[in-house]
């Protein structure tokens, strides 16, 4: 086989994105493409969070520094208002094993520092992450990996592949064929109903995030906000995520989405319930139940046919730490991390 491209990258999300940059960076030979447009699923559904205490305990996030440092954008850092008196004791000791990343503050210190949050059990004030525009984010990615000489197709889809020991010959929605040595599947809820990538274990989860108007007299510039959901500054609105919906006979927007983030987000600055929702919006994640990790690697009976996927809530930390790292893997995947590979819904490979 002559091979067009070593590489090709199937879906411009932050997956795709990030490894089409990680194999450019390196000088490697990439193609990157997409069906509906570059930032068209999850990672183009607005403002989103970069935080490294994210659980319920404000434990950190699974290698958090390494992805922080990975995605090297200036940090704010964010307010994690506790809900309860057990969690604002969690918080408290998370804090003090890692001060580097949170400083716990009492209710009253809280309300003074911060009073646009509403923080009746105190608040960890998060030293590192900050708040980014997903699709933003994503552009500057694949942008950046057009400069080291990735080849870009927009409103180019897979429509099917063929893999033998020498390599894949994939067909693409132009009606090209093209041979390459290996495939990334990057394509988000794609994977879940394709045949060859049905049975993996993976499970989506509906997300809806509202706009909502600030008022003029509303407070300049506000610090990132999570709790059970987030508050995002955004200039002259406010981005409001997320639910989690696990099963659902409406895909788009519904008024008890709606409904739901107001509340969420009324924990937080109650004067939201009375601010105008200006967009109403939903999209897709894809998460690896049982390990919340994500997934990448070589499918187990097609060694060159790769996924990366599984980004769950921490789409934009795991794709900064995994993408980039994606030559390294191809190289040796017993650098993949364990919790991270592969594995099939049954049978964990
Ligand atoms: C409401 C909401 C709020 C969120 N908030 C945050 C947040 O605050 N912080 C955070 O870190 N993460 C957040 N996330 C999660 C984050 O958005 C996802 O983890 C991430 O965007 C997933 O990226 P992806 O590249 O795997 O998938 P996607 O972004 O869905 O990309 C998949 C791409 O594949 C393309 N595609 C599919 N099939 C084909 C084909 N056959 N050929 C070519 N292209 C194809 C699609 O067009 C799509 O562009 C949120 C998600 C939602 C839904």
């Amino acid at each position: 086989m002559s091979f067009f491209v070593e590489t090709l990258v199937v879906g411009g999300g932050l997956a795709g994105a990030s490894a089409a940059l990680g194999l450019a960076r390196t000088g490697q030979s990439v193609a990157l493409i997409d069906e509906n447009g570059f930032a068209s699923g999850a990672s183009g559904s607005g403002a989103g969070l970069v935080s490294p205490m994210m659980s319920r305990k404000g434990r950190p996030v699974w290698k958090a520094r390494e992805a922080l440092d990975a995605l090297g954008l200036p940090e704010t850092g964010l307010l994690r208002p506790a809900s309860s008196p057990e969690q604002a004791a969690y918080f408290e000791q998370s804090t003090d094993q890692s001060p580097d990343l949170g400083v716990w503050m009492n209710a009253e210190a809280a309300a003074k520092a911060f009073p646009y949050c509403r923080a009746p059990f105190g608040l960890v004030r998060v030293l590192r992450g900050c708040s980014v525009d997903l699709a933003d984010l994503t552009k500057s990615w694949i942008h950046e990996s057009a400069s080291h000489g990735a080849f870009l197709g927009e409103h180019v889809g897979l429509v099917s592949w063929r893999s033998d020991d020498a390599g894949v010959r994939v067909l693409l929605s132009s009606g090209e064929e093209w041979n390459v040595g290996r495939v990334v599947l990057a394509t988000g809820p794609g994977l879940i109903d394709h045949p060859e990538t049905q049975d993996l274990n993976l499970h989506p989860i509906k997300g809806q995030r509202i706009r909502v108007k600030k008022p003029a007299d509303w407070y300049d510039h506000m610090l990132p906000l999570s709790g059970s959901g987030f508050v995002l500054d955004e200039g002259k609105s406010l981005s409001i995520g997320a639910t989690f919906e696990h099963e659902w006979t409406e895909s788009g927007p519904t008024d008890e989405g709606r409904r739901e983030l107001i509340e969420l987000a009324s924990h937080m600055v109650p004067e939201i319930a009375e601010m105008e929702v200006i967009e109403h919006t939903s999209g897709i994640r894809i998460t690896v139940p049982g390990t919340r990790m994500p997934m990448i690697g070589p499918l187990p009976t097609h060694p060159h046919i790769w996924v990366f996927t599984g980004l769950g809530s921490k789409g934009i930390l795991m794709s900064a730490l995994l993408g980039m790292k994606i030559p390294q893997f191809f190289n040796d995947i017993s650098l993949i991390p364990a919790s991270c590979r592969v594995a099939n819904r049954k049978s964990k490979a």
